[in-house]
């Protein structure tokens, strides 16, 4: 356990491949006229949705990013968006390095490194996603694992490491509505903040979510954990009272 003074959560919800426009103008609506919130939101809806989100939630307190960005500044690219163009939409974050991405689009730790590069030097907030498979956790190599994904970020940001987020989500949390338990969350998270302590100067101000089967009934007990401040929720980001339960859990925390 660290001693820290307690930051302000942020709570970020990544939509995946969800949702149409009539859908999105609903759970938009509801979430910016949902009052004073007592942490930092954030909605990540798929890229044709960025500018409605742009929109509806301009002058509101709630940001808006992207679930991925192109390592590359422009170019012959086919189907990739550039960390300039989201900036371009007003987008204050990017997911970079989501196990579905490095799972299903075979991304390495090396081009995750890159995209949150490329995503600092257009001023938007990479948020960088680490996790272990269930293999790697039963073998006790959950360790090693994240240690690795945020090292190889850490090495290519250099003095610019300390201006991420970091997104724990254990791989086998995701989607299957079994979570970490609050010990595992904090273990792993106080693991991510000592590296993160060796590298910066800021690591005390950083953000380090949780995510994986974030509900309105587990988020309390899981943001309360000294190291996680806050969560990146998927499926319950989709209904509006859920992900607002979610973020009101921070009040308790
Ligand atoms: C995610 O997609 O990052 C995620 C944590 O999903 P879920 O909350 O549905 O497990």
């Amino acid at each position: 356990m660290t001693t820290r003074e307690s930051a302000r959560h942020l709570v970020v919800g990544n939509w995946k491949m969800h949702g149409h426009h009539a859908a999105n103008e609903a759970l938009l609506e509801a979430l910016r006229t949902a009052g004073p919130l007592p942490c930092d939101v954030a909605v990540c809806p798929p890229l044709p949705y960025l500018a409605q989100a742009a929109e509806r939630l301009a002058r509101s307190a709630i940001s808006w990013g992207s679930q991925d960005c192109s390592a590359h500044e422009q170019g012959a690219y086919t189907g990739e968006v550039s960390a300039g163009m989201l900036a371009e939409f007003g987008c204050r974050y990017v997911l970079v390095g989501h196990s579905e991405r490095r799972a299903l689009h075979h991304e390495s730790d090396a081009v995750v490194a890159d995209k949150a590069k490329a995503a600092l030097a257009r001023g938007v907030t990479p948020i960088v996603c680490v996790g272990e498979t269930l293999e790697e956790r039963e073998a006790g190599r959950t360790d090693d694992v994240v240690k690795r994904q945020l090292s190889a970020v850490i090495h290519a940001l250099g003095h610019c490491a300390g201006e991420i987020v970091v997104a724990y989500e254990p791989v086998w949390a995701i989607g299957t509505g079994r979570t970490a338990t609050t010990e595992q969350a904090q273990a792993v998270h106080a693991l991510l903040r000592a590296q993160l302590q060796a590298a910066t100067a800021h690591a005390d101000g950083m953000k380090i979510l949780y995510g994986g089967s974030v509900k309105p009934d587990n988020a309390a007990a899981l943001f309360s954990q000294p190291d996680v401040d806050g969560g990146l929720v998927g499926g319950a980001s989709l209904v509006a009272r859920d992900f607002l339960a979610i973020a009101a859990a921070a009040a308790q925390a």
